[in-house]
């Protein structure tokens, strides 16, 4: 269905001429997000500032009966940013942060902030903003949200969830309504942990209150080398088991450190099979009992070296590497396709083992990079997107990895979402009618099915009454 001309015209004049584009080359880079093997053709793009133009926006868009989208910076990695059809409301110009409390430590933001941009105005108040994703110098605060998203340092302080206090929102239907509020705890049931990574699917978020945490006096890093991976994955467990609670736990692989020392040369030991990043914040003194202990279980646990960043600069360059070891495969590979999954910790060893069994016979090669301590897998699989079959091997691969992650007691995603990617496999994970009371809370909101259609929930699936058989049996990657 064409967009109607009239919604065209009232959206510009919602805000203005040059706030809203329809042209062909304009679209084209909205067909996509970070996933860029699914693809929608949007007819419009428009770009308000504030939340009384998005009202007016998604209000119109109601009355035509047109779909809609909220975007933040397009990094998303499960195609929930996309739509074929309908309208893209490009939130990058909503940028500001609107307000720092630093003694009542919150900040008010329009969802279009960039994550770090938060940390960075929070710094000298010595605080910032807890969730750190890998995209963190160019995904939004709103998609953070929408997102739940996770980072390397979420495994201490918890992901984005546990950092939103609340929220201004337009509903579908137009309607802007306040949830929670900056107070630690308001009565009756939690509306804006609600909105907290349903992928933009209930209502489009227009301004975020969220916490903002000190920043810790001390920090230290430390990496250990390993000749296996399965004695780097043994030694999250027993880090963890000792007691210690790390600010960041992160396992990256052998190929994934080439890709990394290709690109940047962090100082990643490249004769290492695994190694793993540890970081740990706070006092001083419980930091240096911490990292003898940490030492000492790596050490036992088989690690083959273990050294502690000599000063802030190489500290700074083992994150860099980190950070950067996913767009590094683009060193080694000419595609590679990100997988999410999650496991409990203590299967790690076992579901990586899979991970590479399955890239080999599916031949492909894998690369990983793990934030390990919340055994949230991310095998960066490598395919050539020019090659017969490469991409759907890829594909399978993937699948095969997520329902052992299933099988495993784990789940399909830690932090990248479902949106179209893994919707066809939500059916491997809850029952009919655990979709169902989903989808009718979803409906709830959003009752015409107009903001995000098509995400989340397996297509032709209402309610949970229709069931579709997995794509590939269960068990067949064994
Ligand atoms: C190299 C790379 C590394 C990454 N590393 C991580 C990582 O470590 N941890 C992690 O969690 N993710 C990671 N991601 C994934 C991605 O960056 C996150 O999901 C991020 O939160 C998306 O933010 P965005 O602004 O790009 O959102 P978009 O991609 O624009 O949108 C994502 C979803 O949020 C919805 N949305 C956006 N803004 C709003 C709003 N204001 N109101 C309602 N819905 C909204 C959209 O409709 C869409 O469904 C990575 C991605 C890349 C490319």
């Amino acid at each position: 269905m064409a967009l109607p001309a009239r919604l065209v015209r009232q959206l510009r004049r919602v805000v203005g001429r040059g706030s809203v584009e329809t042209g062909p080359a304009e679209l084209l880079v909205y067909q996509s997000d970070g996933l860029t093997i699914h693809s929608a053709q949007p007819e419009c793009v428009v770009y308000p500032t504030n939340t009384g133009e998005c009202a007016r926006i998604i209000s119109l868009c109601h009355q035509a009966e047109v779909p809609f989208v909220a975007r933040g910076a397009g990094t998303g990695l499960s195609g929930g940013a996309i739509i074929d059809g309908g309208v893209i409301i490009q939130l990058s110009r909503m940028n500001r942060v609107l307000a720092l409390h630093p003694a009542d430590r919150y900040a008010v933001v329009q969802p279009g902030v960039v994550n770090n941009y938060l940390s960075l105005q929070a710094r000298p108040h010595g605080l910032e903003f807890a969730p750190d994703p890998s995209s963190q110098a160019v995904c939004t605060i709103g998609g953070n949200l929408a997102e739940n998203a996770g980072g390397p340092h979420t495994l201490k302080v918890g992901v984005t969830a546990n950092h939103i206090l609340g929220q201004t929102a337009v509903l579908p239907d137009g309607e802007i309504v306040q949830l929670g509020g900056p107070y630690p705890v308001a009565p009756g049931p939690d509306f804006s942990a609600f909105l907290v990574g349903s992928e933009g699917t209930i209502a489009v978020t227009t301004e975020i209150i969220v916490r903002l945490i000190p920043l810790a006096p001390f920090t230290s890093t430390m990496l250990a080398t390993y000749d296996s991976v399965g004695a780097a994955t043994d030694s999250v467990s027993a880090i963890l088991g000792a007691g210690v609670l790390p600010a960041a736990l992160e396992l990256i692989d052998k190929l994934c450190i080439q890709a990394v020392e290709a690109n940047l040369k962090v100082g990643f030991p490249t004769d290492a099979t695994a190694i793993l990043l540890i970081e740990l914040d706070g006092d001083q003194d419980e930091i240096a009992g911490q990292t003898e202990t940490i030492e000492r279980v790596c050490r036992r646990q088989g690690a083959v070296d273990f050294r502690l960043a000599a000063d802030e600069k190489e500290r700074q360059q083992l994150w860099l590497g980190r950070k950067h070891a996913v767009g590094a495969m683009g060193k080694i590979s000419p595609g590679y396709y990100t997988n999410d999954g999650v496991v409990p910790r203590s299967r790690l060893t076992d579901i990586l083992e899979l991970v590479y069994r399955s890239g080999e016979h599916h031949g492909l090669r894998v690369a990983n990079v793990c934030h390990a301590g919340d055994g949230n897998i991310h095998p960066l699989i490598l395919f050539d997107p020019d090659a017969t079959g490469d991409l759907e091997r890829a594909l399978d691969c993937s699948r095969e990895i997520l329902w052992a992650c299933l099988e495993m007691g784990g789940s399909l995603t830690g932090e990248h979402g479902i949106g179209i990617e893994k919707r066809e496999l939500m059916e491997s994970m809850y029952a009919a009618s655990d979709l169902g009371h989903m989808q009718r809370l979803r409906k709830g909101f959003n009752q015409r099915n107009l903001l995000n259609p098509g995400k989340i929930f397996p297509l032709g699936a209402t309610c949970g009454e229709v069931r579709r058989p997995s794509p590939i049996p269960a068990g067949t990657w064994i």
